[in-house]
């Protein structure tokens, strides 16, 4: 493999050694942490943003053949937003928050201080291949990090804008793009971080979880799995599909929120099915392969694995089989040459061939519901990622609730019914990272809301101010006064029985407003 991973591996024992070691004397020299400098940043990442829009554009494009809507609404748009929320409020959230106090610290000031963890690394997946890096980076950032950012290999025309053009406009004594798969980010996480943020596949988020434990690194996992999407026999079946269809094929159903498979009755299901092709033949026209609002299935490793799930259940709309029209020849890569770069001693950006995935054609799939599916076929065991929806009849919200019951705590959930009863029982009797009443992920378009996952779809959160706060570290203070010994030594022994009954009333946890 000559100038490819090979010599990268031969040329340096650690090829990462320098860089981190630049990040952290940056981070100790105390560079990252004023205000002014964190907001110089995020508006260099702006300026990257809107510099580069047709670059970007262009790279979701050969990557995904991302529309350029998708790409605006779903990646640039939401990074831009982050962006100026965090500049809106950069002073207010590092302000020290100030905190009740009990009445032996009456004379004290209590606070939390927000202070930045330091050497932030950020795993980011192929889906959203700019969003899922941009927003954390905003987080990480704000927070006064130092930053080392990991974007996946198989989106690999973003990839190397990240890698090529972001550093131009961030300060590179603190930050730096990390190139690689699994065995690079593997040595990369051999390496100490003060803070580890992945997001990417459940069986990943173990082995980061379990690199990051060798140094009691913090980490926050945002994972992937499931989506239950219950749909009541009280409802609006035209709306629903629509919202289902738009929600489950946006991006081509590779998106870790996207509603995977329907829970419903069997006389709903029949509303719905002509209901869900009405609103694919409105969104995507006739002949969906052809629709440009339709993307690819990544690589055809994905496309391989979706066709399997196929022969589940029973396909009621979609699913065509043709190989032909599922392909697509590979375009050429307009934006850089398929080359190999040449290893630059000190640089962070190493070096792999082209990428197996974008030498092989692209793979297209047309939207697809698959119906009869049972609860034990694979469609309903593993995380779609496609454009599939299997709909499994239940025979009512109870059985619908054992249903999601039985799988693992998803990222998402859904619930549609014209019942607000309804959707507050599907609430209350079930757990998950977010939860959609009559809609699909929108709740994820909100900065005010966080994002993220409880047991296996993820731990941790981020978006706006929790993004921030995801990356500082929340540090208890205390300032006492040098003085007044009188007033503190009430807490002294010796122990007499009223100084015992007056210290214990002092420390009862309460706001106290004395002064
Ligand atoms: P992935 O786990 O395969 O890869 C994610 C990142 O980990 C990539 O940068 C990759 O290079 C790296 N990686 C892969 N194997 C590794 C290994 N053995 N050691 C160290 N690093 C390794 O995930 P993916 O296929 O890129 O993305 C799809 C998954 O991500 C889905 O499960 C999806 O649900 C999830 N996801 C979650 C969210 C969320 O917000 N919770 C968002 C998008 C995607």
């Amino acid at each position: 493999m000559p100038g490819g991973r090979a010599a990268w591996q031969d040329l340096r024992m650690d090829p990462f050694e320098d860089t981190l070691r630049r990040l952290r004397e940056a981070f100790s020299s105390g560079l990252t942490r004023p205000a002014e400098f964190r907001a110089a940043q995020l508006k260099a990442l702006g300026c990257f943003l809107r510099d580069n829009r047709q670059l970007l554009e262009q790279a979701l494009e050969q990557d995904l053949r991302k529309s350029a809507a998708e790409s605006e609404i779903s990646e640039i748009a939401m990074a831009q937003g982050e962006i100026d929320l965090a500049l809106r409020n950069l002073r207010a959230w590092m302000k020290d928050e100030k905190v009740s106090k009990n009445l032996a610290t009456q004379l004290d000031s209590a606070f939390i201080h927000k202070e930045p963890f330091g050497l932030v690394l950020i795993i980011a997946p192929w889906n959203y291949p700019l969003n899922l890096t941009l927003v954390p980076l905003v987080g990480a950032l704000a927070a006064g990090n130092c930053v080392v950012l990991k974007p996946s290999e198989i989106s690999q025309s973003t990839e190397r804008v990240l890698a090529e053009v972001l550093p131009r406009y961030l300060d590179q004594s603190c930050f730096a793009v990390v190139l690689g798969g699994p065995e690079e980010t593997g040595r990369l996480l051999e390496h100490k971080f003060d803070y580890i943020m992945f997001t990417g596949s459940p069986r990943v988020g173990k082995i980061v979880m379990a690199a990051a434990s060798k140094h009691l690194t913090p980490v926050t996992l945002e994972l992937g799995g499931k989506n239950p999407c219950y749909v009541d026999n009280d409802c609006d079946p035209q709306t629903v599909a629509n919202r289902v269809a738009f929600f489950r094929y946006f991006n081509t159903g590779q998106t870790c929120v996207a509603p995977d498979y329907v829970l419903c009755s069997p006389e709903t299901q029949e509303r719905l099915l002509p209901a869900l092709q009405n609103a694919i033949t409105r969104f995507y026209g006739e002949d969906p392969k052809s629709s440009p609002n339709l993307g690819r299935i990544i690589n055809e490793k994905h496309f391989q694995r979706l066709r399997g799930l196929l022969d589940c259940g029973r396909v009621a709309i979609g699913g065509q089989s043709d190989e032909s029209e599922r392909y697509i020849g590979p375009r050429p890569c307009r934006l850089f040459p398929r080359t190999p770069r040449a290893w630059s001693p000190g640089s962070l950006v190493p070096i792999r061939g082209p990428s197996p995935g974008l030498s092989r054609p692209c793979a297209r799939a047309a939207p697809t519901v698959l119906v009869d599916v049972q609860d034990t076929e694979p469609v309903m065991q593993e995380e779609i990622f496609g454009p599939i929806l299997p709909i499994m009849n239940v025979r009512g919200l109870d059985e619908a609730i054992d249903v999601i019951s039985r799988q693992e705590k998803p990222l998402a959930l859904y619930a549609f019914s014209n019942s607000s009863q309804v959707v507050k029982q599907v609430l209350a009797r079930t757990s998950s990272g977010g939860f959609c009443g009559n809609d699909g992920f929108m709740h994820m378009t909100l900065t005010s809301l966080p994002l993220g996952g409880v047991g296996a779809s993820g731990m941790g959160s981020y978006h706006g101010k929790f993004s921030f706060d995801t990356f500082s570290h929340h540090r208890a203070c205390l300032l006492c006064r040098p003085g007044m010994e009188k007033i503190y030594s009430i807490r002294y022994p010796p122990y007499t029985p009223r100084r015992l009954r007056m210290l214990l009333m002092a420390l009862e946890p309460r706001s106290c407003t004395l002064l």
